[in-house]
Order: structure tokens, then sequence, then C-alpha cells
């Protein structure tokens, strides 16, 4: 039996693109394109995710409560989306790295 805290580091990163709750996906990777209705995010696995937002959606840089207008190109996010037919929509966006951590997930929902 494998413990979480002996999974290597590298694994708990693909872990963490994978991870998915529920109807949830976890969208982590780097901003390459945003607008007013979506997100374009490169994951790490160099994939390009589209995923929209809607007015319902929240967005969280640190502990700070932040508006799509924080989100820039480059940047890291973690975002949480609920699948939509073949679409994902974002109901919570994390700006930054450091609460992308898949420990601190649970906290949120
Ligand atoms: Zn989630």
């Amino acid at each position: 039996m494998k413990h979480l805290a002996t999974t290597p580091i590298s694994m708990l990163i693909f872990t963490a693109l994978i991870l998915a709750h529920g109807n949830e996906q976890h969208v982590i990777g780097v901003v390459s394109a945003v607008t007013q209705g979506s997100i374009t995010v490169e994951t790490l696995k160099k994939e390009k995710l589209v995923v929209k937002l809607d007015p319902e959606t929240k967005f969280q840089k640190g502990s700070e409560a932040a508006t799509v207008n924080d989100v820039k190109a480059r940047e890291r996010v973690a975002i949480h989306a609920v699948k939509d037919g073949d679409q994902l929509k974002a109901h919570t966006v994390r700006i930054g790295t450091a609460s992308a951590a898949p420990g601190n997930d649970a906290k949120n929902h």
C-alpha cells in the first residue's frame, strides 16, 4: 500500500491535473489567454483548455477576492470547473501557485 506522504512530487503534480471530485475537473497551468467570458489555460501537459466563465465564477488571489481583471496571461492558475456537456465552466479561479497544491484544495469545498 502506497501512502500519499511517500508519493514522489512528480506524481503529485500529475495527480493534481486529473484530480476530480464529483462532476468537477481541476485545470492547473498557465494562462495563455483571458477574456471576460473565458480563460485559456495551458496545462502542465501543454494542452490548451478553454474554461468558460459566468457571473457566478469566483476569483481568488491568495486569500483575497479578485476579479477576472486580475487574471493575466502567463499567470499560474488553478481553476475548479464543472463539466457542462463538452465544455468546462469555472466556479472558482485561483490565481497564483500557493493554493494550487492538492492538499489545500479540500478547504475550498
Ligand atoms: Zn474543486
